[in-house]
Parts: C-alpha cells; structure tokens; sequence
C-alpha cells in the first residue's frame, strides 16, 4: 500500500459474509485505481469512536450496515436530502474534510425493477414486509416510481407506524396500511397486491431456513416476489414463490446497483454495466 492510496470500506456489526468487499475490489480493478476497501467490524458502542476516526485519518468513504444506518447520522456534518427522508444512511462520503450521509439502498432498490425489468410502478399496490431501514429506503423508492397503496406488515406496531408517519408527511399521493402477521390480512393484501417485498432478515444467514409467510400462503399469478436477502440467493421466501410459478427477485442486484452509486459517490466514476454484470455472474459461482 502507497502512501497516495484512497481507503474506502465497509462498517457493521454482521459483516462475515457481506458481499461488498468483493463488489467494491472489482470496481477498483475494473478502473485500475489507487483504491483499497476495508472491512470494519465493529459492536455499537464503537461507532462514534469509528466515524470521528475516519474522518480524522481521511478515509474517502465508508458503506455503513446493520445495525448503524440510523446511529451513524448523528456523527455527519450533513446529510443528503433523500437519506433524511428515509431516516438512515448506507454510504459515508467524505469532501473537503467534512462527512457527509448518503442513502443508495433505495436506487439500488429501484434499479432492477423499473430499469433493467421495464416494470411500471405508477398506480400500483405493493405489500411490505418489515418496518425497518430497508423498508424505508423501500417506501421511498416506490412512493417515488407513483405507487399509490402499501401495505407495511410488521412485528412491532408502533415501528410500523412511526415509519408510516414518517413518510406521510412527504408524500401524500400514496396510502401506507398497517397489518401485523395475521393470516387473513396478508392473504387479502396480496390478492390485491403487484409486488411483494420481504425487507425482514427472515430467511438469510443470520436467520436461516424461515420465511416470512406461512407455508399456507397464495401467491396470486400476478404478483412479482422480492427478497431484499441476497445470501443465500434463494432464500425460503422466493423458493415458496417460484414453485408457484411467480416471478422472483433476490437481492444481489440491489445490492451491486447500491454498491455502485457509493462508488459514484467516492470516486465520481458510475461503474458501467459491463463490471456489474461481470459481478452478478461471479456472485452466481459463490452460490
Ligand atoms: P432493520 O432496520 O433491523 O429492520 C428489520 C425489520 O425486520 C424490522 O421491521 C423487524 O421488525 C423485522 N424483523 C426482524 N426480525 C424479525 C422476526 N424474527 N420476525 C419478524 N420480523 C422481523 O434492518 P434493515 O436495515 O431494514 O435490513 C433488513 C434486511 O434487508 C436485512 O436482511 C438486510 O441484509 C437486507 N438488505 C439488503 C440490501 C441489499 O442491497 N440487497 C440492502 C439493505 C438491506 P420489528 O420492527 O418488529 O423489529
């Protein structure tokens, strides 16, 4: 390592298994830059410590995971106005000696649907499930493409509602719904339902083997399924859904299309689709 090298990197609490080291070391090769991503594991009463030490040292951006996507926007000197929309940060960007917060879950979101599948989302019906980040930057995305009804299904009520008065006070075009895991409901939702997104960990390697649905379930024809999990690739979820027969979406494109707007932001270079298709194919041999 030169003294001219830039540090990006990765802060969280569950980063074992994360795929962004390996998203962020082929763009940096791909463009042949004097860059070099970090993995900083972390517990929570080391955040503060570690955002005033990267901005002391000059580390040019940080992705921040959970569970600091909140936390983390008491310690930037400014915050972007999508990212204070949604209440959380995924990407830390440093300029001119300040930080700043940035939020690109929600493109990353948005990205394999309405650019890469054509789908439309204008006056369409979306059922949610979660409450937290993920399902905020969700929110925001759809609300944003003219979804114009969300059902948010979560554990925790008064989550659920916080996040639903969050986004009313922006957008009033869209109705946000609130239901807890009761069968009936979900079922009457879905049947009325375009799109499906599980926003909840139900189903990946730290919570492995469940879904967030009964087994019970219906998936009507016309519903697309989305899991924000993109380890493992098909997650109980999506296996349920496919069999089915509906169409499924794990979340390895988000994450790479969320990876390459925080490598915008550090580097001012949007990675081409070439690198990005490159990566999903590589990511596919990780299975
Ligand atoms: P978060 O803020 O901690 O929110 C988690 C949500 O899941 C909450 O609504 C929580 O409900 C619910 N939940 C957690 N455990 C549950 C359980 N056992 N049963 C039912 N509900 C449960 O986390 P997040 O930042 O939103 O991330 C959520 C997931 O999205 C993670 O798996 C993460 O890896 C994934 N994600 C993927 C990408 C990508 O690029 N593909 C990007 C961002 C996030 P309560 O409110 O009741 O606690």
């Amino acid at each position: 390592m030169d003294g001219r090298k830039s540090v990006i990197g990765l802060l969280g609490k569950h980063i074992e298994n994360s795929l962004s080291p390996f998203i962020h070391q082929h763009f940096i090769r791909y463009y042949s830059l004097n860059y070099c991503y970090h993995s900083f594991q972390i517990n929570e009463d080391r955040l503060k410590k570690a955002l005033l030490g990267a901005k002391a040292l000059g580390i040019q951006g940080l992705n921040i995971t959970i569970p600091f996507k909140e936390k983390a926007m008491e310690y930037m000197d400014l915050i972007d106005p999508s990212a204070k929309m949604i209440g959380a940060i995924n990407t830390m960007a440093r300029r001119d000696k300040k930080i700043y917060g940035y939020n690109t879950d929600w493109k990353g979101f948005i990205i394999p649907l309405v650019r890469e599948r054509k789908i439309v989302l204008s006056q369409r019906k979306a059922v949610i499930l979660g409450a937290g980040g993920a399902a905020r930057a969700v929110i925001f995305a759809l609300e944003k493409e003219g979804c114009t009804v969300i059902s948010m299904i979560n554990r925790n009520q008064q989550h659920a509602l916080e996040t639903k008065k969050n986004f009313e006070m922006h957008f009033s075009n869209c109705a946000i719904k609130i239901f807890s895991y009761n069968q009936k409901d979900i079922q009457r939702e879905l049947n009325e339902a375009d799109l499906l997104i599980n926003t909840t960990p139900l189903g990946s390697w730290y919570v492995p083997n469940q879904s967030p649905l009964p087994k019970e379930i219906e998936f009507p024809s016309q519903v697309i399924v989305y899991d924000l999990i993109y380890y493992p690739d098909k997650t109980p979820l999506l296996k349920q859904a496919e069999i089915k027969g509906n169409q499924v979406i794990n979340g390895r494109e988000m994450l790479v299309y969320q990876a390459a707007e925080s490598f915008y932001l550090w580097t001012g270079i949007q990675p081409e689709q070439e690198i990005i298709i490159h990566i999903l194919k590589e990511m596919d041999k990780k299975r």
